[in-house]
Order: C-alpha cells, then sequence, then structure tokens
C-alpha cells in the first residue's frame, strides 16, 4: 500500500476511501502516512516528481508545478542574503508553469485524479475564483467533470487556456460565503460530492509541493516560511511537509516558523492567535464581516471559516513552529507588489502582494536574522505574463440564482447535464464520507 490516512486526534489508521473526515466522529484532520519515509524525486511531468507523497496511483501529463529560485534584488532591498522564492503562477522565462497563475493548481491535481481514483462521484467547488479556475482548468485538460458556485461578481475570474466543456458553473447573486452555502447543501444531489477544502489530505499534499520543492532545492527545510492565509489551509500543507522531510532526516531537524498574515480589515486569525486561543470566537474576530470583507484588497484572504480550531490544523501547525499571524494594510501590499515587480519581473496576485508586505514588514522589524533562510510562498502570479502566450477562455455561467435560493432551480439542468459523465463509479457516491 502506498500511503494510509490516519486521525490526528483518535490516531485511527483509517483505509482512503475518498475519506475526508474521521469515521470515529474526531474533531480532527486525516493526514496521509506514507510508505516511504524518504522523499524519492521521480523523473515524471510536474508535482508528479513527487508522487510518492501524493494520495494519487496514476500520472497526469501535467506541467504544473511550483519553483524555487533565489531571489537578488529584492532580497537586497529587504537586506536578506538567503531568500527564497517558491513560485506558483505563470512564468516560462524561470520555469513557472502554472496557466491559470496560482497553487490552487497544485490542490486541483491531486484532488481530481484522487476523486476518479476512488470513484467517489463528481465534484462540487465553491471559490471567490482562483480554486474555481484552477479546478476548470484540470477538468479542461483532463475532461473529469465538475461543478463550480461563485459569486456572481466573480464569474469573470473563472477562465481556462483551453475549452472547459466538462464543467458546470453556477453563478450565485452574494458573497463567498453564499457561495460556499448553497454548494454545501447542493450535494444532497445524487452523485455530487463536495471538495472537502482542508479537509481533503490531497489538497493539502498538492499544496506541500511548495516546500518539498523549496527544500530539495537548497538541500534543507528553510528557518522561515512566509505566506498569507484564508483558510491557513496552505499554511497547514507547508507545515506538514516539514513534519515529512524531517522524518526523512536528509533535510535538518528543525521546523521552518510560519509567518503567516492576513489583509486589514478582515483579520480573524490574528486576532484568535494573538490571544492564543484555540476556538474563533465570531462575534469577536469576524466582528461585521460582510462589510470588513469588502474592504479587503487580496478577497481569497477572507475565509470565514478556517481549519484553525480543528486538531492538526492551523493552531496546532502555529504552536508547532512558534508562528506569527500579523495583519497587512491595503497601501502596504500594494507597495510591496509594485517594488516586487520592479526587482524580479513579475506581477503578484493580490494576496502574494499581501505576503510580500508581511515581509517587509517583519525584516524592517529586525524579525528576521539577515543570514537565516526564508521561503517566501509567492502563492500567484503571472497574469500579465500568461495572456502573452495564450488566448484566454472565459467560462458562462450555466445559470444564476439568488442566495439562499432553494435547490430547485438547478436540480433538471444538473440532472441533464450529468447524464453524459454517468459512470459505473457513480452508484457508489454515498459510501465517500
Ligand atoms: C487561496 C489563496 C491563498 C490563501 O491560501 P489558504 O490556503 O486558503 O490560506 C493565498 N494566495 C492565493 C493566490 C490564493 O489563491
Amino acid at each position: 500500500m502506498k500511503y494510509n490516512l490516519r486521525c490526528v486526534e483518535g490516531r485511527e489508521a483509517v483505509e482512503d476511501r475518498y475519506t475526508n473526515a474521521c469515521p470515529s466522529g474526531h474533531h480532527a484532520l486525516l493526514r496521509t502516512e506514507y510508505a516511504r519515509e524518504r522523499l524519492n524525486l521521480r523523473d515524471l511531468p510536474g508535482i508528479f516528481r513527487f508522487c510518492d507523497w501524493l494520495p494519487v496511483e496514476e500520472v497526469l501529463p501535467l506541467d504544473a508545478r511550483p519553483v524555487t529560485y533565489r531571489s537578488r534584488e529584492f532580497a537586497r532591498e529587504l537586506g536578506l542574503t538567503n531568500l527564497d522564492v517558491g513560485f506558483s503562477g505563470y512564468w516560462p522565462e524561470r520555469g513557472g508553469s502554472i496557466p491559470t497563475c496560482t497553487f490552487k493548481e497544485l490542490e486541483a491535481i491531486p484532488t481530481l485524479l484522487r476523486l476518479q481514483e476512488k470513484g467517489a462521484g463528481t465534484l462540487v467547488v465553491a471559490s471567490a475564483g482562483n480554486t474555481g479556475r484552477a479546478f476548470a482548468q484540470i477538468s479542461a485538460v483532463t475532461g473529469i467533470p465538475v461543478v463550480l458556485v461563485v459569486p456572481e461578481a466573480n464569474v469573470a475570474r473563472i477562465w481556462t487556456t483551453e475549452p472547459a466543456d466538462a464543467v458546470f458553473l453556477i453563478a450565485v447573486d452574494g458573497d463567498y460565503s453564499d457561495a460556499i452555502e448553497f454548494a454545501d447543501r447542493l450535494t444532497a444531489l445524487g452523485p455530487l460530492v463536495a471538495e472537502g477544502g482542508a479537509k481533503n489530505v490531497a489538497r493539502r499534499d498538492g499544496m506541500g509541493t511548495v516546500m518539498l520543492d523549496a527544500a530539495v532545492t537548497a538541500g534543507r527545510i528553510p528557518d522561515h516560511y512566509f505566506q498569507a492565509v484564508g483558510s491557513g489551509t496552505g499554511a497547514i500543507a507547508a507545515w506538514e511537509a516539514c513534519l515529512r522531510l524531517r522524518r526523512d532526516g536528509r533535510f535538518g531537524a528543525r521546523l521552518p516558523r510560519l509567518h503567516l498574515c492576513q489583509n486589514l480589515p478582515f483579520i480573524p486569525l490574528v486576532h484568535a492567535w494573538q490571544d492564543r486561543r484555540r476556538h474563533l470566537i465570531p462575534a469577536l474576530d469576524m466582528f461585521r464581516a460582510r462589510e470588513t470583507v469588502r474592504r479587503v484588497h487580496a478577497d481569497v484572504l477572507t475565509n470565514r471559516n478556517p481549519p484553525y480550531g480543528i486538531r492538526g490544523g492551523l493552531f496546532d501547525a502555529l504552536s508547532d513552529t512558534d508562528g506569527t499571524v500579523s495583519p497587512i494594510s491595503n497601501d502596504a501590499a500594494r507597495i510591496a507588489s509594485r517594488l516586487f515587480e520592479g526587482t524580479e519581473g513579475i506581477d503578484l496576485d493580490p494576496a502574494a502582494a499581501v505576503n510580500a508586505a508581511n515581509l517587509i514588514e517583519a525584516s524592517e522589524a529586525g524579525v528576521l536574522d539577515p543570514k537565516s533562510s526564508v521561503l517566501l510562498n509567492v502563492t500567484g502570479g503571472g497574469y500579465e505574463r500568461v495572456k502573452e502566450d495564450y488566448c484566454l477562455l472565459p467560462l458562462a455561467a450555466a445559470c444564476t440564482v439568488r442566495a439562499g435560493a432553494s435547490l430547485d432551480a438547478v436540480r433538471a439542468p444538473i440532472t441533464e447535464w450529468l447524464r453524459p459523465f454517468e459512470a459505473p463509479w457513480t452508484g457508489s457516491a454515498s459510501s465517500a464520507s
């Protein structure tokens, strides 16, 4: 067996049948445990270079992968001598090969492949934009069907470089939380299954390849890891990747400090971690959420239900690594974006700009030893660059629903749309958890 799942709370082993929740009912993440404790790099395309530590059996011929390079000019501006950039986006001059321009594509690949291998059904994904675009792209290149639920105002963010004929796109007249709520109810319909977010080990291990790539490039685990977080899934994934690298033994024994950040004024994780509370208190940490969310520049960072308190989640990752979570203003993010683009030569996703601003502030505040090794996770970029090489194909919504609408409006068209994709495995959807 290539891998097993293990509940981080009860420690019981769990066979993977597209299982995203502990069967004994623990409020805890499941984590993959791979038979190979040493990471064996494979001569395979994209993230399949790391397939020993991905919860899939097959290999897809896709080039998407994170790249790690040593920063010179941006690092010099900050007075750092040992800064690596983990870049997930489109930048062919540096090997950046992700056409939808964010690390969400690193999650989408193993998630869709695992789903197909386990025969679990058709995936439903709620997204503010980046996740939806990534899943649409992987659906387009593999033909695996996906249902996307996106706020109407963000539909323009859903585009692909190949025709996405197997995507059913639902626009919700509301915000990201309304889209999530509608997508959750949608899984009551037939063979539709929730993608599971942070609870899905394929998503986490796919994102974990950013840390794996950085560690094999530098030959060691970095001292500091920087990332802007919405759900925090990427940061949990980086931590878990380091736990595996530590066990491997060749990359050092020290975990990196996680330096996370959110975009003011919506900063629930900053508040909760500042008090070292395991649980978010919505009335305190997300006071006037609808209004504060609207004022955030990088709206992928506005998740209202992050996997924070759950065992094996963000609180544990921060505790284990002596982590930090900082608030970053829109202005600081814009300034950082200009500095990064001017020094490194590539445009940033707004969330990656928030992260760059946090690194600038941390180095100015003297939090970092200038010689320590730092990994800046540039989670998205290259939107300008990709337009030079590709004609971007926008997706149109198959239907638009009001926030909180009943499923009646979509039941008939989805059932009709699903028919050609029906395969023997769709009957077993009810066994997936
Ligand atoms: C989703 C996203 C993030 C935040 O990642 P989480 O894992 O949700 O914390 C950061 N940057 C970009 C570009 C993203 O798309």
